[in-house]
């Protein structure tokens, strides 16, 4: 058995940072890495890096996201204007469907 981490959020999700250094920064999910259970979020948690000079490259400072665990941020749900629990509905065709476990709005179309 692998151990993945389960989580109901997906890439371009809008989530909240609940804990850490970029607290309540907001942001879209890049990328999910259930393997490890952390997420990309586009501009949070950016981390510089330092690129060696070169003989082709003057050098410099990249700055790039690092990943977060998935347990320090929420999906933001934009009826709530908060971080909410994802909870999942099933539609009357079959389709399963991630609801805000907060006010019910059914979020995936
Ligand atoms: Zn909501």
């Amino acid at each position: 058995m692998t151990d993945m981490v389960k989580t109901r959020l997906r890439r371009d999700d809008e989530v909240v940072v609940i804990a850490g250094r970029d607290k309540g920064a907001r942001g879209k999910v890049i990328r999910v890495m259930k393997s490890d259970g952390s997420v990309l979020v586009s501009k949070v948690n950016m981390i510089k890096r330092h690129t060696r000079q070169t003989q082709n490259s003057s050098g410099g400072i990249i700055e790039k996201e690092a990943a977060l665990d998935v347990s320090n941020v929420q999906y933001f749900c934009s009826k709530c204007k908060a971080g909410v629990r994802l909870g999942v509905k099933t539609l009357e065709d079959g389709r399963k469907v991630r609801t805000c476990r907060a006010c019910g709005e059914v979020l995936d179309s």
